[in-house]
């Protein structure tokens, strides 16, 4: 439909709407119809897909051919349980799979996007999926276009349209009719398209198509970007390949060997390829996924919502922070302490009473008042209305005598406004008809001031940097006054000539957990740096009380001195710099860059519009949950719901620990699967027969380690998480002795299991099978209890500290029992009841994995 071509009138019918919007029965009927204002991701397998693919893996389809034509000449029971195992082992990972994409589903919804709209006439907030067509949307700057809409009433709107048409400049929008023509979507000057972005401005449109049916829908296919492989997922899935190879051949030596020693060869194919399936990891990324995405379910109670789960894994990375002042550091409730006027008498007669600081405070405001009596706006606006009414000087009477005329709104580039004011009675000539108030951060207002006024500069810095040295901000309030209001609302045009009146210095106190922060993450070898708008002094100050700056040696730069700098030259010394003062929210880009080429993994908070590309950039883009635009937030990595400092850092300790039991559950595995290849690669070197059946393989595969494995994921933090420098993200998982670890406790686990294969076989006894197979079982239980710490003892930690980890291995252990003393799973599993004695033995021998590890902690904690 040529929506930008139709009458206003003739879209209001078509969509059954009225300019105050749709009811609510019209809008379940229309979202019948229309269903929900979604882009389907096509790439989602359905669960049968799902299954399947677990089902159809090379390896599972040779094991399950041989277990058929063992079972075909004769084994029955042992071709049952064997694809009994491989379907159950297919299920586990389905599930796995199926959790994954579940809890990444809901990782997605938590992030939904928000829509204001009218419902017969009022306003509603609303999730973007929602809307239907004939809603009519309430936007502004900072709102992503929640559906394709057509406006019909806009002020000065400009749109960001470049995710569509990747054209980078804002596009004016109007609600005026197009002319007949073709028209490219970028030239549809009435239109807004689902997924752009309001730069300025604000509007009223109605939405005409939602979902698959927008311009996005289209191309959705085109733009669907996998954002959810992690970094560590990638390089597991490159390394399982590299693996997978070497466990083959590995497999495939074990099989000639084993066939040259006259064992039979679908016995050995069948032990070789059970032991491939139960070596080759490939369920590890899917459980990396799983551990992540219910990370970030637990960060989002810690009021840290994660939008791209690879940020779970980086946060531990993290070696800067680099975070707005107000409102994140500080608690953002300003209360004005002081206010200074100046002696300057020119405009003394256009406020009937003396004190005209306080009139042009009240004046230039932008704040609404509630029914209740509590002002609504901006904490800065609020601070200062406040002191003005309790002054006496109300700013809802004064605007009677004074009305506002026009505005030049606040702009944080600009760091100021303006508003323009009718004097009630002017002068006979008109020579005294409009005030000009403008309010702002005082160094720029001294740029704005008249020549007789520049000579004082220098007298009114000290003052200004006498409150600002207490911590304050300090606002300038300068006025002018015009004949007639002027044609072109131009900044550089309004804002000239000014006489400046006086300061207000107000504080914003810093967060008490803020500074708690500060300290723990200094700790943490993350530096935490201070970026604001604010005068120096002031950021210097609050920066003093957080204890951001703590030493000579840090710096403090302005956006001015920023600029002056070349790239090279900030380089090195952007490392020292730990206040940033008088920023423009692009500059941010640029310290990111600085930051990243001295190879440091950057985080960086932000809320406006403009902070959009710096939050894309950072290696974790952190938006503001309560005053962040939809822009900023669609930008980030991470979300702040309570936009609190301490927040990032609760954030990474919980990513470090997250990262930690990964690494953990990786090492646990893979050790396993180390050891049964050395049992069974080593036993042949030794006479001896291969010490498991393929069924032995398979179950410690599927119920050793996985339960316990699985439990890992509940282990506390470990003590020193805060206090150790930050994991460089390029570092390889295998380095840092998990590699050696993998391959020497591995390899003990296979000593251990043949050394009682072969003393059993000497004793003759016929139990030998049933032993070692126990023996590499609770070989791999102790191996986990001592994982769950790297450097502690598990006497430190406590046996009972991680309570899932208790259970499962009870059951692993009732589990084990279970099939070595019932005569029915002795059938099938081929085992035999163990005597006492012979348990102990077991139990004896595989205490030597738990004893060594313990005693390698010992070594590596007596060397440092
Ligand atoms: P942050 O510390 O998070 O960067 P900020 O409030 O310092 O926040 P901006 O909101 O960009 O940053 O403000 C920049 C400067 O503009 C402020 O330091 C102040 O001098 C001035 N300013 C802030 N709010 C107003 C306002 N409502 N009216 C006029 N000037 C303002």
């Amino acid at each position: 439909m040529n929506w930008h071509l139709l009458p206003l009138s003739e879209i209001v019918q078509l969509l059954n709407t009225t300019p105050s919007g749709i009811d609510a029965v019209t809008a379940s009927e229309h979202l019948r119809e229309h269903g929900k204002n979604q882009i389907e991701d096509k790439k989602k397998k359905t669960i049968l897909q799902m299954l399947l693919h677990q089902l159809l893996d090379f390896m599972i389809l040779i094991l399950i051919t041989a277990a058929v034509i063992s079972g075909i000449l004769g084994d029955v029971t042992d071709a049952v349980i064997i694809l009994a195992i491989v379907v159950i082992n297919a299920f586990v990972g389905f599930i796995q799979e199926y959790r994954a994409e579940k809890a990444m589903e809901a990782l997605k919804n938590m992030v939904a996007n928000h829509a204001r709209i009218l419902r017969e006439g009022k306003m509603i907030d609303t999730p973007a999926s929602d809307l239907v067509p004939g809603d009519v949307v309430v936007l502004e700057a900072g709102n992503i276009i929640p559906a394709d809409v057509r406006f019909f009433e806009t002020h000065q709107v400009k749109v960001d349209e470049s995710a569509l048409t990747g054209e980078s400049n804002n596009v004016e929008k109007n609600p005026e009719e197009l002319s007949a023509g073709d028209y490219p979507l970028g030239d549809r000057a009435n239109m807004g398209y689902k997924g752009t972005s309001i730069t300025s401005g604000r509007a009223l449109a109605y939405v005409v198509a939602t979902g698959m049916n927008t311009e996005l829908g289209n191309i959705a296919k085109m733009i669907q970007t996998d954002e959810t492989t992690t970094p560590l997922q990638k390089r597991l899935t490159a390394f399982g390949k590299r693996l997978s190879v070497t466990i083959l051949i590995i497999c495939t030596v074990i099989f000639l060997i084993g066939w040259l020693r006259g064992e039979s060869v679908l016995t050995m194919l069948i032990t070789s390829i059970s032991l491939a399936v139960a070596a080759i990891p490939e369920a590890l990324p899917a459980l990396v996924t799983i551990a992540l995405a219910f990370g970030a379910k637990k960060l989002a109670k810690s009021n840290a919502l994660i939008r791209k789960l690879p940020a779970v894994e980086t946060l531990g990375s993290v070696t800067y922070i680099c975070s707005d002042k107000t409102g994140t550091l500080t608690l953002n409730k300003m209360t004005v302490q002081e206010i200074f006027e100046t002696s300057d008498t020119k405009y003394d007669a256009v406020f009937a009473e003396s004190n005209m600081l306080l009139h042009i405070m009240a004046l230039n405001n932008d704040v609404s008042k509630e029914e209740n009596g509590k002002w609504l706006g901006d904490s800065t606006e609020v601070a200062l209305v406040q002191y003005a009414f309790d002054k006496n000087l109300n700013r809802a009477d004064l605007e009677l005598k004074f009305p506002r005329i026009a505005e030049l709104p606040f702009d944080s580039k600009r760091k100021c406004m303006t508003t323009i004011h009718q004097i009630e009675n002017p002068a006979a000539d008109q020579s005294t008809a409009i005030i000009v108030i403008t309010k702002g951060a005082v160094d720029v207002l001294f740029d704005k001031l008249n020549v007789d006024q520049k000579s004082l500069i220098p007298e009114f810095e000290l003052k200004v940097n006498e409150m600002a040295e207490k911590g304050y901000r300090v606002l300038g309030y300068a006025m002018k006054i015009l004949p007639s209001l002027p044609e072109n609302l131009d900044a550089d045009e309004i804002e000239t000539e000014l006489t400046l009146i006086g300061f207000a210095g107000m504080i914003d106190p810093p967060r008490e957990e803020a500074r708690q922060a500060v300290t723990e993450c200094k700790e943490a070898g993350i530096i935490p740096v201070m970026i604001t708008g604010d005068h120096k002094l002031t950021a210097k100050a609050i920066a003093e009380k957080l204890g951001i700056i703590s030493t000579d040696e840090d710096l403090v730069l302005t956006g001015p001195e920023l600029t002056a700098l070349t790239q090279i030259e900030f380089i090195n010394i952007v490392e020292k710099v730990k206040v940033y003062a008088r920023v423009n929210p692009e500059q941010k880009l640029r310290i990111i860059n600085a930051l990243q080429s001295k190879n440091h993994f950057v985080a960086m908070t932000g809320d406006g519009v403009n902070d959009a590309p710096a939050l894309k950039n950072a290696d974790i883009g952190i938006a503001m949950g309560i005053n962040g635009t939809e822009v900023s937030k669609e930008a980030s990595h991470m979300i702040l719901l309570d936009d609190n400092f301490a927040t990032i850092v609760v954030a990474i300790k919980h990513g470090r620990k997250i990262f930690d039991n990964i690494l953990k559950f990786i090492k646990y595995i893979m050790t396993g699967n180390s050891g049964e290849i050395w049992a069974i690669f080593l036993a042949p070197f030794f006479g001896l027969p291969i010490p498991l059946l393929a069924i032995h393989i398979l179950w410690i595969n599927l119920v050793t380690d996985g339960l316990p494995g699985l439990a890992l994921a509940s282990e506390p933090s470990e003590s020193n998480i805060m206090k150790r420098p930050p994991r460089n993200p390029k570092e390889n998982i295998f380095s840092n002795g998990m590699a050696i670890h993998i391959l020497w406790v591995g390899f003990l686990m296979g000593a251990v299991t043949i050394g009682m294969q072969a003393w059993a076989i000497h004793s003759a006894n016929t139990h030998w099978q049933t032993m070692a197979f126990t023996v590499l079982c609770f070989s791999q239980l102790g191996h986990v209890i001592i994982i769950r710490s790297g450097t502690q003892s598990i006497f430190k930690i406590g046996f009972f500290s991680n309570k899932p980890m208790l259970g499962a291995l009870t059951i692993t252990i009732i589990l084990q029992f279970t099939i070595i003393y019932t005569p029915f799973f002795n059938e099938v599993f081929k085992t035999q009841p163990l005597t006492i004695y012979e348990l102990l033995l077991t139990l004896a021998a595989s205490s030597i994995i738990f004893c060594s590890g313990e005693f390698e902690k010992w070594i590596k904690n007596r060397n440092k």
